[in-house]
């Protein structure tokens, strides 16, 4: 990671503006995932930001699932409240049930997920908003941007508004150009009951910004009073739930359970009937949907060998009887859609609230992109969340925070923060998107992680909230608890590493240890497969004495010390190719010795390092020593 400079004048710029007479210095456009923390993230390091979006009551909105979290997901959750994003305590605040996914796996790949209350989240999300000093709010749709002599200046609202500011950041998810389908229906809309975007589509095309077009979908909504819940299967969520947010205490919400059904043979003949008015299969929709989360439709034609499907039946909130059946996301027509319901068991006689519906919308190949999330083409021009390809709140979330800070630091010509690989999973994300581009929506999984044994969710306040302190975007709450932890976590170490014990003695307490005349210190101790905390305290009686989170983290380190170190020296060799910047003004076709091939693809993605150079599919090792060597002699001549 770099560390930025000019931090202490932007933590100068602490007044309210005046909106229609200053200017921002980031103006955040979007009131979803993205922009409600890249809002909040660039307001909390002194910039004077406005946030304007469609509407003030849907801030927060949850377009689809009512969840936040799960695999991967929930990496990127931990990771943005680390910073001191939002999204971690406000899905604590929402969260109608916690189930931590992948409980009996390692801990690497553990991943929290909590159901939400729809309502509850948006009014907590808010809330949390309307607590950030900085920050304006307005509602108003911001129809293009502002230029003067090749430089951004602010943009303009359709009701002919102009707002100034140097910094723009859009994170207007699925509104560019989006389109509604229903089976044979179909109309312009962002989501459903909402207008589309449709001048800023046209601008960033004028930029001659690569862009292209995707699609997601979502499943009716049903009358949970309809279902016939005593023949279900029923999900009870964890019996003592664990938080998103280090700053949350307990969970506070009653937990409610979710159920499960399943499709059958009988509603996959309907669709199969049915596919000549699917419009994925009609012609009608050219966007590339989601792989990993396909609609109903495709579940059937791709997997016709499986005989079923499950559904989780997820209420969407505490009063509120709408059931978002997860797992049968569809355009079908509605009348199939009805039909469809009919056949699974428990939803015989469930009443449709809202049918479920596939939008496509257009976004930008996230290759136009630095990795601070700033467009190449346009400078001051930043994209956060669905409009860079990507799917899911979470996804859209921690990119919105980076590009947050990023532009909060551009106002006072900062260095801009990057998160490498080895940094956490939004590093992860966004070398991805930004190297290798991406033909569908990209989602957060853990095995896109090289790293994912040193980052963990457990860990993930060691990993970043010292860089959040460092540069300016950690408050002060949050800092007094980390340090606190810190203290606790290093007390507690220290004390098993100064206590120490023979096989000999160890092997009389009833452990096995090897009787080689070795002393063992209880890091060590705890290092071995059956030794927990726990059996330790029969030796140390002060062991009873520390924290659940604090013994939990320390089986982590211990029992994973060999595969840490090891991780650690990969990591290591990867940020030596990292620390190689390719100049982004290299120019390849005088580089000798480059394949054509090889020369496009560079070309193509303007990699930042020799590392993410290595890391563009079909890029060669000979490719990279000649990349190596051209860079290094560049250095020595402006050197001499
Ligand atoms: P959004 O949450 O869409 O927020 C965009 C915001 O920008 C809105 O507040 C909007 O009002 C505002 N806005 C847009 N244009 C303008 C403008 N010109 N001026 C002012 N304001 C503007 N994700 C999954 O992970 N799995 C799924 O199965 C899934 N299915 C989905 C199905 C549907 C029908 C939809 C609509 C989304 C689905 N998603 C799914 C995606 C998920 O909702 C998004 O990934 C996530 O919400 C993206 O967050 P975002 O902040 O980028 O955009």
């Amino acid at each position: 990671m770099t560390l930025p400079f000019g931090l202490p004048i932007l933590r100068a710029m602490k007044q309210q503006p005046d909106i229609f007479t200053e200017t921002f210095d980031v103006i955040v456009v979007g009131g979803g995932h993205a922009g409600c923390e890249a809002a909040a993230a660039a307001a909390r390091m002194g910039a004077r930001t406005i946030l304007l979006t469609h509407r003030l009551d849907t801030i927060g909105e949850m377009s689809c699932n009512p969840a936040i979290g799960g695999l991967g997901k929930g990496h990127l959750v931990r990771e943005i409240d680390a910073l001191d994003g939002l999204m971690g305590r406000v899905a604590d605040a929402g969260g109608i049930q916690f189930r931590m996914l992948n409980r009996r796996k390692g801990p690497a790949v553990r991943g929290l997920r909590a159901q939400a209350d729809r309502a509850l989240y948006r009014s907590a999300m808010q809330a949390a908003l309307a607590d950030v000093e900085n920050l304006t709010i307005e509602a108003g749709a911001v129809d293009d941007l502002l230029l003067r002599d090749d430089a951004i200046v602010g943009v303009r609202l359709e009701d002919g508004r102009e707002i100034s500011g140097g910094r723009v950041i859009l994170t207007t998810g699925t509104f560019l150009k989006g389109r509604i389908h229903i089976g044979e229906k179909s109309w312009p809309a962002g989501r459903m009951g909402e207008a589309p975007a449709l001048g800023l589509s046209g601008r960033l095309y004028n930029l001659g910004l690569a862009m292209g077009r995707l699609k997601t979908g979502t499943p009716p909504r049903l009358d949970g009073r309809t279902i016939d819940w005593d023949s279900l299967e029923s999900q009870p969520g964890d019996a003592s739930p664990e938080a998103f947010s280090t700053l949350t205490t307990s969970v506070a919400n009653p937990q409610i359970d979710c159920h499960i059904t399943w499709t059958n043979t009988e509603g996959h003949d309907l669709i199969r009937r049915n596919l000549d008015r699917a419009p994925i299969y009609t012609g009608q929709i050219d966007g590339t949907g989601p792989r990993y989360c396909p609609s109903i439709e495709d579940k059937v034609v791709r997997f016709a060998e499986r005989e079923r499907h499950q559904i989780f039946l997820e209420p969407e909130g505490l009063d509120d009887h709408t059931i978002y059946p997860n797992g049968i996301s569809t355009s079908l027509p509605e009348d199939v859609q009805l039909a469809l319901l009919k056949t699974i068991p428990g939803l015989e006689n469930a009443e449709m609230i809202q049918p479920g519906y596939a939008i496509e919308y257009d976004f930008v190949d996230p290759r136009e992109l630095r990795p601070s999330l700033e467009t190449r083409k346009l400078a001051g021009l930043y994209l956060a969340g669905q409009i860079n390809g990507t799917t899911g709140y979470e996804e859209a979330a921690a990119q919105g925070l980076m590009a947050g800070l990023n532009a909060a630091l551009a106002a006072v010509n900062g260095e801009a923060i990057i998160l490498d690989r080895a940094d956490g999973y939004i590093g992860v994300m966004i070398d991805d998107l930004v190297t290798k581009g991406t033909p569908e929506p990209y989602r957060m999984f853990t095995s896109r992680a090289e790293y994912r044994l040193l980052l963990r969710s457990d860990n993930a306040d060691q990993r970043l909230t010292p860089l959040g302190l460092a540069i300016g975007c950690v408050g002060d709450i949050r800092r007094d608890k980390f340090k606190a932890k810190m203290a606790r976590l290093d007390k507690a170490r220290l004390f098993l590493e100064t206590q120490s014990i023979t096989p000999h003695e160890a092997n009389a307490q009833g452990f096995t240890i090897n009787e080689d005349g070795r002393r063992r210190n209880g890091m060590e101790l705890l290092a071995f497969k059956d030794v927990s905390l726990e059996r330790l305290r029969t030796l140390w009686p002060e062991v009873a004495g520390f924290a659940a989170d604090i013994a939990a983290q320390l089986e982590i380190e211990a029992h994973y010390a060999s595969y840490l170190s090891r991780q650690q020296s990969d990591i290591d060799a990867y940020r030596r190719d990292e620390a190689l910047e390719l100049p982004g003004d290299l120019n390849y076709d005088h580089v000798q010795g480059l394949s054509n091939e090889v020369r496009e693809k560079l070309k193509n993605h303007f990699p930042a390092t020799l590392g993410a150079a290595a890391r563009i599919p079909g890029i060669t090792p000979a490719a990279l020593t000649i990349l190596l060597a051209y860079v290094r002699r560049g250095k020595r001549r402006a050197v001499a």
